[in-house]
Parts: structure tokens; C-alpha cells; sequence
């Protein structure tokens, strides 16, 4: 079996923070090589380096998500992105998850500001920023046709676009990670969608412990089951397993600059 990394983890999540050892355990013996753990509050993001300590095959990230934008101020954002990036260098990859939400009532001029500062980080420290889009297609290219020639890589993280926005970002040399919502039943049109993003550009994720994939819904998710969405992608595509595993786990490395 051909090794995967999951490239998208919520370790602080409460249905996971007591139990990092074991999935990772579970992870490794599932043929999970590396696994990024992805802070979403800022706040907390000492908490969640914590739970990754000792854990060598675990990368991390730094960033606020959208969706909690009203429970920071602009400037503590910038203070806590550089502070904990030059604490932190050797262990953060990526700056994320950030991005933009509107389908929640979360004012949008706060969330660009939000979003905005974290591509200035992203592009000072030069790493790669995981952007998280829902019904902000709009809004979303013009920020980054603005950021695309400054930041080393973005990353559009579970996507699940339109194909005018998979073409735009395409055209911009975005990443897309793939996660169990292209198994759900009602996701046809992502389905389509996906057949046209590039091979080389392609990472996958579980998002555990949401987004549990198709025939497992309901459970709680976790990094073993990575292969299931792989294995739908290469149905829907017609790639090869084994090329995707390599192709996939090739990307993830230049992405986020790691060399093992
Ligand atoms: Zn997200």
C-alpha cells in the first residue's frame, strides 16, 4: 500500500484532543505518513502545539478562522501571527486556516481585514496560506489576484467551488485539497468539478473530525480513512491509486517545503 499524508486535522477539536496518540498510531498504521494539524483559533494555538509534541511527523499551521473573526481584534491577529511564527518557525508550515465565510452572518469587511493580514504574514514569512472559501467566490479571487504574485503558494482547502471558480484559481496556481464531501451523495456537481483540477495541484484531507466520508457518515472522522476519498477520486478520475498516493504526497511535500 501506498503511503498518504492528511493535510488537514483539527487536533484542538474536542472530540480529538485526548486522544492525538492514538490516532496517530491508528494514522501510521494506515499507511498515514504525515499529518498536518491545522490551527483555526489563534488563541490557541499553544494548546495545540502542545498536543503535537513528540509527534515528528505531525506539521502544523497558524491562523484564526473566519468564522471566529468577532472574537479577535485586527492588530492582536498581527501580534499573535508574529510572535508564534518567530517562536515557532521549525514547526509551522502554513499560515491558516483563514479565509472567507459568508454563509454564516459574520460581517465581510472584518473577514478581508482578517484575511488580508494573515496574506501579508504569509507573504513576509514566505509560506503558504490554507484558505478556506464558502460562498465568497467572488470576493475570494479578487484577494487573491491581488496576493497570488506575493505569497509563495496558496492552498484552497476542501474544495468545493464552482468550475469558473476552480478555472480562476487554477489560473492563479492555487492547491486544492480534496476531502470526504466529494463521496457524499448530493455532490455530483463537485464530482464534475473535480475531473478538471491538475493532478500536480492535488492534496487530500479528512478535516477530522467533520466531513466523515461516504459509506461512514455519522462517525467521527480521522486520518485512517484518507484513503476512502482517495479512492473516490481516482474512480471519478480514472487515475491510478498508486500514482495519486505518490503524485499526492509529492505535492503536499513542495507545498509546505518539507524534506524528509
Ligand atoms: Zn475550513
Amino acid at each position: 500500500m501506498s503511503n498518504l499524508i492528511d493535510s488537514h486535522v483539527n487536533f484542538g477539536h474536542e472530540l480529538l484532543k485526548n486522544s492525538v496518540s492514538d490516532i496517530c498510531k491508528d494514522a501510521l498504521e494506515n499507511n498515514i505518513e504525515r499529518i498536518l494539524s491545522i490551527n483555526s483559533n489563534i488563541h490557541e494555538f499553544q494548546k495545540d502545539i502542545n498536543l503535537i509534541k513528540g509527534f515528528n511527523f505531525v506539521d502544523i499551521t497558524l491562523g484564526h478562522h473566519p468564522n471566529n473573526t468577532l472574537d479577535i481584534k485586527p492588530e492582536e491577529i498581527k501580534t499573535l501571527l508574529n510572535e508564534n511564527i518567530k517562536k515557532f518557525k521549525d514547526r509551522i508550515v502554513g499560515i491558516g486556516e483563514t479565509g472567507l465565510d459568508y454563509h454564516y452572518d459574520i460581517p465581510k469587511n472584518k473577514q478581508i481585514e482578517s484575511l488580508e493580514i494573515h496574506l501579508d504574514a504569509a507573504s513576509v514569512y514566505n509560506l503558504p496560506c490554507i484558505i478556506h472559501m464558502r460562498d465568497a467566490e467572488e470576493d475570494m479571487i479578487k484577494i487573491l489576484t491581488k496576493y497570488s504574485k506575493k505569497i509563495d503558494d496558496i492552498l484552497i482547502h476542501c474544495f468545493t467551488g464552482s468550475e469558473e471558480f476552480a478555472k480562476k484559481c487554477i489560473d492563479l496556481g492555487c492547491f486544492f485539497s480534496l476531502s470526504g464531501i466529494i463521496t457524499f451523495k448530493n455532490a455530483n456537481k463537485l464530482r464534475d468539478t473535480i475531473k478538471i483540477l491538475p493532478i500536480k495541484k492535488i492534496i487530500f484531507e479528512t478535516d477530522s473530525p467533520y466531513l466523515t466520508p461516504d459509506p461512514l457518515r455519522g462517525k467521527s472522522n480521522k486520518p485512517s480513512y484518507l484513503k476512502i476519498i482517495v479512492e473516490k477520486y481516482c474512480e471519478i478520475t480514472g487515475n491510478d491509486y498508486i500514482n495519486t498516493c505518490e503524485i499526492s504526497t509529492y505535492n503536499y511535500k513542495k507545498l509546505f517545503k518539507i524534506n524528509d
